[in-house]
């Protein structure tokens, strides 16, 4: 006869089935999954998401300079005359 079983959940390391209650590492099924857990999530840094790659605009007018313009009499000085 099948014994109603407490809850199970499937470790989320290594897909075996723990159980729920009377697990101290739950839902890991051991100490070394949750372990291996901590460890893959540390070892993806800290990575703030959202934080704020402000751009300070510097305030320089340099950039002004490098706007198009008309080039004015190079070579055809006179040619409008
Ligand atoms: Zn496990």
């Amino acid at each position: 006869m099948k014994r109603k079983s407490l809850p199970q959940v499937p470790c989320p390391i290594c897909r075996k089935m723990t159980d729920w209650y009377d697990n101290p590492y739950r839902p890991f099924c051991s100490e070394r999954c949750k372990l291996l857990d901590l460890g893959a999530w540390a070892s993806e840094g800290y990575q703030v998401p959202g934080e704020p790659a402000y751009h300070e605009p510097s305030a320089g007018e340099d950039e002004e300079q490098e706007k198009p313009g008309p080039e004015e009499g190079e070579d055809d000085e006179g040619a409008s005359i």
